[in-house]
């Protein structure tokens, strides 16, 4: 029914018919995903950004190996607040959340050598169709100043990244007022600055468990707006994602030099997804994707992820200022130093994080990532992409599919036709040389999953 007509048309259909669909199978919310996305936005708070950033500084110093029995000083009293809020928010959505500590004892490393416990903090709100399938936000606990192993000095890491773990907190907050298809994990991070340990321990703990992970959005200096170069800039925001996948196999690479996919891990064209998202619903804010796993040669909680396999990208701020990352507080020809609490602007990490709760809800009410993407045309005028069926038991929202298509030398997706609930769909005249290829799942109520590029390369898993 749907391949004889024109993409345009159905889509029209479909946002008229969108009120009733959503009642029967969409989320418990009466109005489209679209205005709800929109509501999600304004119901972020810099406020309470700015009051959990405080409370964070407030510890004195948050660092892996500091105090874990004062109430009122060090990482122990830290995480035990973090849990008290993720508490309270489940508290305030009838339960809805899982809470729970994830800890592992590390010893003999370089920056932890006596055995301390790393504990995270995780927090789970579960899908009510598809609770297996996870996307997941994430921010870092822990602060450091300038010695590495420095734990008793005053660290605040009020950006770095007491700001990230804020921005989790809020979006839990407004997020668990709505009910998701699929599973949303929001994690505050152990261990960052010490060897990047609580991404790994929850990464594995993914692993070990069959999570269908399909993103992971690690959130690591979203407040500050002057950089240690002058610029003042509110206005954007970086999203670094790998290239090529860490666990490609040499046969894969090997297939990859002859069909492409260089630049569209599943990681790449989730950040693609968030930059969509970016212009789609958050006002004054455009998103920079930097084809990179982090930045020049540091680091970051999502690569345990990517080091696994699983899509994960950065999101944080354009414009870093090193005066006050990693600095012992001092002043130094007049220059002050440190990680306070005045280099964060708030509204602009209420931007980065409603960014990240409009993206993590669409994918949340989306189906499922397709799997099995293939791709057929060569000398051929036309070109085939096929695709396994969705469970449409787990995904009872799936409208259809989406192809999308674009330049081999454009940044983000250009042209798109929805083909309908089919698993093969022929492009007539569209030579499989001249583009990348890559398709969607979409909803009843318009939200669509990340593009998924063909092959090993590009697979978002099953
Ligand atoms: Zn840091």
């Amino acid at each position: 029914m749907v391949k004889n007509i024109n993409g345009q048309i159905i889509l029209l259909l479909i946002a008229t018919i969108t009120p009733n669909l959503y009642a029967e199978s969409g989320p418990a919310t009466t109005i489209s995903a679209d205005e709800s996305l929109h509501k999600i936005v304004s119901d972020i708070s810099p406020n309470r950004i700015e009051k959990d950033i405080e409370k964070l500084v407030s510890f004195g110093t948050r660092h892996t190996l500091s105090d874990t029995t004062s109430d009122t000083r060090g990482i122990g009293a830290a995480r035990r607040w973090i849990k008290a809020e993720f508490d309270l928010i489940s508290a305030n959505c009838g339960g809805c959340l899982e809470v729970f500590y994830q800890s592992e004892t590390i010893k003999g490393t370089k920056r932890i050598p006596k055995a301390t416990e790393v504990v995270s903090v995780i927090a789970i709100q579960r899908g009510s169709t598809d609770p297996g399938r996870y996307v997941l936000m994430s921010g870092d606990i822990d602060s450091r100043v300038s010695d590495v192993m420095d734990y008793t000095s005053d660290a605040p890491g009020a950006n770095d990244n007491a700001s990230g773990v804020a921005g989790t907190l809020e979006v839990a907050r407004v997020l668990s007022q709505y009910k998701f298809n699929g599973s949303i994990v929001y994690a505050a991070l152990a261990g960052e600055e010490q060897g990047l340990f609580g991404g790994r321990i929850l990464a594995e703990h993914a692993q070990k468990n069959n999570w269908r992970l399909k993103a992971v959005l690690n959130n690591d200096m979203i407040g500050n707006i002057e950089g240690v170069n002058g610029v003042i800039n509110n206005t954007t925001a970086r999203i670094f994602a790998e290239g090529t996948r860490q666990n490609e196999t040499s046969k894969e690479a090997n297939l990859r030099r002859f069909t492409g996919g260089e630049v569209d891990s599943p990681s790449r064209n989730l950040a693609r997804y968030i930059d969509l998202m970016a212009h789609r619903y958050i006002p004054n804010l455009d998103t920079m994707v930097i084809y990179r796993l982090d930045r020049f040669r540091r680091g970051g909680h999502h690569r345990p992820f990517n080091d696994l396999g699983y899509p994960g990208i950065r999101i944080m701020e354009t414009n870093e200022n090193y005066n006050r990352q990693h600095q012992d507080l001092r002043v130094e020809n007049g220059i002050e130093y440190g990680d306070t609490i005045d280099g964060v602007d708030f509204e602009y990490a209420a931007k980065l994080t409603s960014l990240n709760a409009v993206s993590l809800a669409s994918m949340a009410w989306a189906p499922t990532p397709p799997s099995q993407v293939k791709i057929a045309g060569a000398v051929l005028p036309d070109t085939t992409l096929s695709w396994a069926a969705i469970n449409k038991q787990q995904n009872p929202q799936l409208l259809g599919y989406k192809i999308y298509w674009r330049y081999t030398d454009a940044p983000q997706w250009q042209f798109s036709r929805f083909v309908g609930d089919v698993t093969e769909f022929t492009l007539e005249n569209v030579v499989i040389d001249n583009y990348f290829f890559g398709v969607a799942s979409v909803s009843k109520d318009g939200t669509e999953s990340p593009v998924v590029f063909p092959g090993a390369a590009g697979d978002f898993g099953e």
